[in-house]
């Protein structure tokens, strides 16, 4: 018998204004089958836990216990044969893009490549534009994509974007995060203006693979656009990081690391409430993924609402 997921709490960090719904909103890297299996080295991980028939009904799990209204992803290698029909039946709607030459294609037997997808509700939203970006490096293109949404309430005509993006892992390269992170934001901004919504408020989710140190993550936070880290409210202080979103043991050691965020822009939205972290002793021992926790990073959810009223109500 497998231990129970860990439980965790939803933290209230405002009173939520009753006219105004909130959007509830998940970050998370799923582990890319193919790497969990063939390229990680998760030593403490028992390979059992990592079989796919049952390792993807934990993943649906763990989605289906906040019921997001957004549901941004990384690392997914199962989109059409398991993320998009299964979401599809649940009330979601999507979009994949693959990393242009994902490492999963590099394992034995893979399931093509791994890349961004991002889920939202069709009752909730309707898709106005949806983008496809692949990252640049100063003049490089890279192997990093993100998707961006822009999506308008069903209910109140509101708008707003979001964006699901997975930057370059590995220490060493600090700067070209930076500079894959600046890309992101300049391209999100000729979106934005090209549809003549510079205001428009948006969120971006993604799993940086940046401590809050790295420059790209000083970058959003200094940015002109008025971005704001959501996990920082869990803070005493309001202004520190969670100490890990990610926790792995490899043959090269321990990894305790704050990689994942989930930002928005502060003129837009205000946080209502976020999935507080587990403790350690409910990660256990040998970290993650375990038999209990399907990826080596942990979902982050917000519940987020809008800071203004709706213009027109529909
Ligand atoms: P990244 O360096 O961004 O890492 C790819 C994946 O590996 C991520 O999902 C990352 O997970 C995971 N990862 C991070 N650290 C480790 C680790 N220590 N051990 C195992 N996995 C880890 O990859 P890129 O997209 O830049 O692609 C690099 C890979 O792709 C190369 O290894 C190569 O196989 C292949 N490649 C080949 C090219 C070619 O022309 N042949 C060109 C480009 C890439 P997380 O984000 O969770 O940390
Ligand atoms: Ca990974």
């Amino acid at each position: 018998t497998r231990p129970p997921r860990p439980h965790r709490d939803f933290i209230r960090t405002r009173a939520s204004a009753k006219h105004n719904p909130q959007i509830r909103v998940m970050q998370w890297n799923i582990l890319a089958q193919a790497l969990g299996e063939g390229k990680d080295g998760f030593v403490r991980c028992p390979i059992e836990a990592l079989n796919w028939a049952e390792r993807k009904y934990l993943i649906l799990e763990e989605i289906l216990t906040y019921r997001p209204d957004i549901v941004c992803l990384q690392e997914v290698d199962h989109y059409y044969d398991t993320f998009q029909p299964v979401m599809f039946s649940l009330g979601y709607q999507s979009s994949f893009c693959p990393k242009p030459r994902s490492p999963c294609l590099d394992v034995c037997g893979n399931n093509g490549p791994d890349g961004c997808a991002l889920f939202f509700s069709r009752d909730r939203f309707r898709l106005l534009h949806i983008h496809h970006l692949r990252l640049s490096a100063v003049a490089l293109k890279t192997n990093q994509v993100a998707v961006v949404a822009t999506l308008q309430c069903q209910v109140t005509g509101q708008v707003f974007c979001v964006a699901v993006t997975h930057l370059k892992a590995r220490s060493g390269w600090e700067t070209f995060r930076g500079a894959q992170g600046a890309n992101l934001l300049q391209q999100l901004k000729s979106i934005l203006s090209a549809q003549q919504e510079e205001a428009v408020p948006f969120f971006v989710c993604g799993d940086f693979n940046a401590e809050p140190c790295e420059e790209v993550y000083r970058h959003f936070l200094n940015s002109p656009l008025g971005l704001d880290s959501a996990y920082r409210t869990l803070s005493n202080d309001g202004i520190t990081e969670p100490p890990f979103t990610s926790w792995k043991i490899r043959p090269s050691g321990e990894s305790r690391s704050t990689l994942d965020y989930v930002w928005y822009t502060r003129h837009g939205f205000s946080v209502d409430a976020v999935l507080s972290m587990p403790s350690e002793e409910q990660i256990g021992p040998d970290r993650l993924p375990s038999y209990n926790y399907p990826s080596d990073h942990l979902s982050l959810v917000c519940d987020f609402s809008f800071t203004q009223e709706p213009h027109r109500l529909m």
